[in-house]
């Protein structure tokens, strides 16, 4: 018997997640369904209810009815996009699996650009914003910045502008399902796991419809919680500055020794000690803030929680047998409240 050919998908899986999407659900399902259709592609799409407060979930549910290809998974509440992704991941059986936003800004058109570029070996398939003059002047050089910054202090480099519209292969959603932090910098999760990769364009469009759930504060919080995921560089700066002021003090304190054997006592000097001992005292809470924020993470995931609870679960993964979702479902199997 010949091997299967590995890279044809017999199952695509689409995850999308949504957080309060009930303006842009009506168009996304059909657009999706259309591209399947005219590729011909064997699909289950994942639809992840992240705790939305409007009709989200009955709209997803009245869309089901008709369409046997959704698989929904309703959170308990909002557990936050990149742990909605995970929870989509976990139940996906496909042989690739591709990640899109629920408002329409990743157009589902491109996903038979990154079947092809699947296709040629390629594990990995990002897409790349083509243009990102829809942000703003500040936006896009915060942005760089923070990519900047990341790349300097992080082992982990991530790729600017990439995102969560990507394919990837069966073992690389394996090896993501993997890492059950809770902290989930998935920029950063995507790039440590490696694997081959390739870019893809796309053009972003305006969202379909409702706004985004990420303000300036949300998207800092974020940028912030990546570079303390992926980096520990933070806490070795304490330890080069202690050593400067270790010198500096050194060579300080030898300076006065020699001066005051030589030239005698002399009282002038406060303002030094005053200074020096601010500048000390600011640096020492400097860095222990930044244990504090280290070890509230730790506390964070030494805890070891559920990463999220389901609420409701529709569809094929609903249903035992077949791995490799298996294992992930019969974990979600306990998590949802049995059928009345
Ligand atoms: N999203 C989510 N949980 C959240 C916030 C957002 O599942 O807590 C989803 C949202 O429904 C959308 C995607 O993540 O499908 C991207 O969110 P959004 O459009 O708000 O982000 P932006 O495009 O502005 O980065
Ligand atoms: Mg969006």
């Amino acid at each position: 018997m010949l091997p299967r050919d590995p890279r044809h998908p017999s199952l695509l899986s689409i995850v999308v997640p949504l957080f309060n999407e009930q303006a842009s659900i009506d168009a996304l399902i059909p657009r999706v369904m259309q591209v399947l259709e005219s590729e011909g592609l064997n699909a289950e799409i994942i639809l992840v209810d992240d705790g939305s407060a409007d009709d989200t979930w009955d709209k997803m549910v009245a869309w089901r009815a008709n369409h046997e290809n959704l698989t929904l998974v309703a959170l308990s509440r909002n557990f936050g996009k990149e742990i909605a992704i995970t929870a989509g991941l976990d139940v996906t059986e496909g042989d690739a699996v591709i990640i899109m936003d629920g408002d329409l800004q990743h157009p589902p058109e491109t996903i038979p650009a990154f079947l092809r570029r699947w296709r040629e070996g390629y594990d990995i398939v990002y897409g790349v914003r083509r243009d990102r003059s829809e942000d703003g002047a500040a936006r896009r050089a915060a942005t760089k910045a923070f990519y900047r910054v990341f790349n300097r202090l992080s082992n982990t480099p991530i790729t600017p502008d990439a995102g969560d519209f990507r394919l990837m292969d069966r073992k690389v959603v394996e090896a993501i399902r993997r890492m059950r932090e809770r902290a989930r910098f998935m920029k950063g999760i995507y790039s440590w796991v490696g694997f081959k990769s390739t870019p893809v364009e796309f053009d972003v469009v305006s969202r379909e419809g409702g706004r985004s759930s990420f303000s300036r504060s949300r998207l800092f919080a974020l940028a912030f919680d990546g570079i303390l995921s992926f980096s520990t560089a933070p806490l070795r700066m304490a330890v080069v500055l202690g050593a400067i002021f270790a010198g500096i003090s050194i060579s300080a304190g030898l300076y006065f020794l020699g001066r005051t054997l030589l030239l005698g006592v002399d009282t002038p000097g406060f303002a030094t000690i005053i200074v020096s001992t601010l500048a000390l005292s600011g640096l020492i809470l400097l860095q222990l803030g930044l244990m504090g924020l280290y070890l509230g993470r730790i506390y964070e995931e030494v805890k070891g929680r559920p990463l999220y609870l389901v609420r409701d679960l529709v569809g094929r993964a609903a249903a035992e047998n077949a791995e490799p979702g298996a294992a992930a479902r019969r974990h979600i199997k306990d998590l949802v409240r049995p059928p009345a």
